[in-house]
């Protein structure tokens, strides 16, 4: 089956061709792209879908045609959230039209003058409502890495350029670990029974083969001495921005970090220690330098004043070169801030008496 020609870039949510909509649960899934029902009217239950969905995804990934790949991605995440509305749906109360993966439930009346929550229309819960619906009926699920599968799954659509099988073994592995996790502890079945052999080997292969060349990439990261812990941390953390792997490798082990090259094992892509420090420090604060733009306070990160990379400033060294800067003024003892550390020893404003003085 060619899925990847058939797929319309518009929509994220989208069953593969020949998957049958669920006409009698109103499901919009994949409405645009799917032939209409067979005159059968067989409804072909979500749980169906949702196994087929990531089988195609994993027939895909197998495939020797690199095109396939986005439609992997696709399947496969659209498999997951599948298993998730499955839920729902047996969740939901039997008189309440599958209330609980509708977007829309509106209250209803019935003969006792009772209210009973129904669901309306054929719209399904989006991946946020699906969230905030198990969360409130205490389904844990694992949302960071899925939202790394979902980020990862768009960027590979907008911005990845090398497209390989290897880039995305990551998702897959992180995939493995949802799928593996959700049907045991909330379908109460066995995974491979429920995907398949196949299907099921393709994911714990990819996975192995994945965590295992992880493994070997951070045991040689964790050999290398850094200027600061942090560092290590930010290495440890960082996908290569070309394909989205986890699998950066250092040139040598047990010595200086900073001597050391690193290459994407997926893409090949390679850094020396300033571009790829530089780039995992900025991305492991993001977090923190996006709240110092919005609610104030201190940024995590300056510009060495030495060479112009990532300075930690609360950790008071550049981990691009290692220099440590004053942080006490020396003239009136205030902190020096992020953004004056070029004037060190001297606080701005210092600097700029003084400059008056000279
Ligand atoms: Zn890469
Ligand atoms: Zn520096
Ligand atoms: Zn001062």
């Amino acid at each position: 089956m060619k899925c990847a020609e058939i797929w319309c870039n518009a929509l994220a949510l989208i069953a593969p061709y020949g998957l049958k909509r669920e006409l009698v649960r109103g499901d919009t899934f994949g409405a645009a792209l799917t032939p209409p029902l067979a005159a059968t009217g067989t409804t072909v239950s979500i749980l169906k879908n949702a196994v087929d969905s990531i089988a195609i995804g994993l027939e895909d990934y197998s495939s020797p045609d690199q095109r396939r790949i986005l439609s992997c991605t696709r399947n496969v995440f659209a498999g997951i959230l599948l298993l998730f509305k499955h839920k729902l749906s047996l969740l939901s109360p039997l008189s309440s039209d599958e209330a609980l993966i509708k977007q829309r439930v509106l209250p209803v009346l019935d003969e006792n003058e009772h209210v009973e929550w129904k669901g309306k229309g054929s719209k399904t819960v989006d991946v946020q409502g699906i969230k905030e619906r198990f969360e409130s009926l205490k389904i844990d699920v694992d949302w960071k890495r899925i939202e790394k599968i979902n980020s990862f799954r768009n960027d590979i659509e907008h911005y990845f350029s090398n497209l390989k099988h290897e880039a995305i073994q990551s998702l897959l592995s992180d995939t493995f670990l949802i799928i593996n996790d959700f049907i045991r502890k909330h379908l109460n079945k066995d995974p491979k029974e429920l995907l398949g052999d196949e299907a099921w080997s393709v994911l714990i292969e990819v996975n192995e083969v994945y965590e295992r060349e992880r493994e070997e990439c951070l045991s040689a990261l964790q050999s290398l001495n850094y200027f600061d812990d942090e560092i290590l941390v930010a290495f440890e953390k960082y996908s290569c921005e070309e394909c989205g792997s986890g699998l950066i490798l250092s040139s040598v082990a047990g010595s200086e970090a900073i001597n050391s090259n690193f290459t994407c094992k997926s893409c090949g892509k390679m850094l020396t220690y300033e571009e790829l420090v530089n780039k995992a420090v900025t991305d492991h604060y993001s977090y923190e330098v996006y709240l110092s733009h919005t609610d104030g306070g201190g940024s995590p990160l300056a510009d060495c004043p030495q060479c112009g990379g990532s300075y930690l400033y609360e950790r008071g060294i550049c981990a691009s070169c290692g220099h440590t800067s004053e942080h006490t003024c020396q003239r009136c003892s205030s902190t020096i801030a992020p953004e004056e550390l070029f004037f060190a020893p001297f606080c701005g404003y210092c600097a700029h008496v003084m400059s008056k003085d000279d």
